[in-house]
């Protein structure tokens, strides 16, 4: 049985990656951090009906001592570097923090990996947002990055040193380029599930209005259950490389509303509002992957569509306010809503 050692087990793809490779029967084992809310941290794992099946170990992407001796205990064949600080506009406000979890993070994972499990394969969660200011109208993994955020900067450095690790040290590292994906595990944060999440409680009578920021940016949204099967596939080729993973088409925030907002009966014009505070201080404006490579050498593609995808959403959020029905409904958090 393979053992996977999973950085950010208790996000989105961590939860998703998990439930794959226990399908696929490895041990599973997930990196968290100490929390005080400890019974919280699992959610999205219940969620998926799996918390019981994965070992949890403490360590933090901070602390390279802890990532060697976890290293040393667990003795992984795959280790999927997915924590990060993974939220764009709190890169502005914790821009340091960023650069340490979400840069130097990762030079800890090479460290850690270089040293005490040298032949494992390694898999580092690179974005799209290190393309920012696009320099080709379809982004491949030929085309140069321009980032515009402290968090597509600190990616960048993590791409580059997963790509240096195994030009320099021949380790099985590759970095996969994944265009932005959601589910209904997605952090609510996200301008996705804050749309879905919106269009639940504006169905159910809860509020009336929905405030967002930039409505014509565009973005190439995948689902997180496709694009883990994609991080797999990468471990499983016999050279390391990069991929981008993508759906190879792209989509308004505002037709995002529009699609989101009719699956529930609504006309999204009657509920959305912009607001400048939320408009970011550089904005990336299109994003538009070509997954070519991907599907040639890993024979992967996106199976879900953008609307299948949003409909999930919607319907998942209508279903989690209707079971806290009868409980008061607390606001969302300013400093969670905002971006
Ligand atoms: P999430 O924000 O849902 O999860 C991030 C995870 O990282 C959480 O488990 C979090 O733990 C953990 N984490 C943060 N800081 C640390 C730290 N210092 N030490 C240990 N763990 C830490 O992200 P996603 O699942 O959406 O994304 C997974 C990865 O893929 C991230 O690296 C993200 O940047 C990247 N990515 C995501 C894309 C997307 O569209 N989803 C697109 C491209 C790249 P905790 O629960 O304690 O906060
Ligand atoms: P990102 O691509 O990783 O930054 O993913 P997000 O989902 O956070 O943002 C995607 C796009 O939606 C960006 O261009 C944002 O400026 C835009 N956007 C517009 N309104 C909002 C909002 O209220 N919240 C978030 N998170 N993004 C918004």
């Amino acid at each position: 049985m393979p053992t996977a050692l999973v950085t950010g087990i208790t996000g989105q793809d961590g939860a998703y990656l998990a439930a794959l490779l226990l399908d696929k029967g490895y041990r599973v084992v997930g990196l968290a951090r100490r929390s005080a809310s400890a019974d919280m941290v699992s959610e999205r794992l219940r969620w998926l009906g799996i918390r019981d099946r994965i070992e949890i170990v403490d360590g933090d992407l901070l602390d390279l001592a802890s990532l060697i001796r976890i290293m040393k205990a667990v003795e992984p064949d795959e280790v999927y570097n997915l924590a990060a600080q993974s939220f764009v506009a709190a890169s502005w406000q914790q821009p340091i923090l960023t650069g340490q979890a979400t840069g130097m993070g990762v030079a800890h994972m090479l460290e850690a990996v270089r040293i005490a499990r040298p032949a494992a394969r390694f898999y580092q969660a690179s974005s799209s947002e290190m393309y920012g200011l696009i320099q080709e109208k379809v982004q491949s993994e030929k085309t140069p990055f321009y980032p515009r955020s402290p968090y597509a900067v600190a990616k960048l450095y993590g791409h580059w040193m997963t790509v240096n690790y195994r030009e320099s040290f021949g380790l099985h590292a590759s970095s996969g380029i994944l265009f932005n994906h959601e589910s209904p595990l997605r952090g609510i944060e996200f301008v996705t599930r804050k749309v879905t999440d919106g269009v639940a409680r504006i169905k159910l009578g809860m509020t009336n209005t929905l405030s967002l920021g930039n409505l014509e940016a565009t973005r190439d949204w995948g689902h997180a259950r496709d694009y883990v099967k994609a991080m797999w596939l990468m471990l499983q080729q016999d050279t390391p490389d990069d991929y981008v993973v993508a759906t190879g088409r792209t989509t308004s925030i505002r037709d995002l509303c529009r699609i989101a907002f009719s699956h529930a009966g609504l006309n999204y014009e009657d509920h959305v509002t912009t607001s400048a505070a939320l408009i970011r201080p550089a904005e990336v404006e299109v994003l538009l992957g070509d997954p070519g490579k991907a599907k040639q050498k890993l024979g992967w593609q996106a199976e879900t569509t953008l609307e299948q995808m949003i409909a999930e959403m919607v319907d998942a959020d209508i279903v989690r306010h209707q079971a806290r029905a009868g409980a008061p409904v607390a606001p969302i958090p300013a400093g969670v809503s905002g971006i």
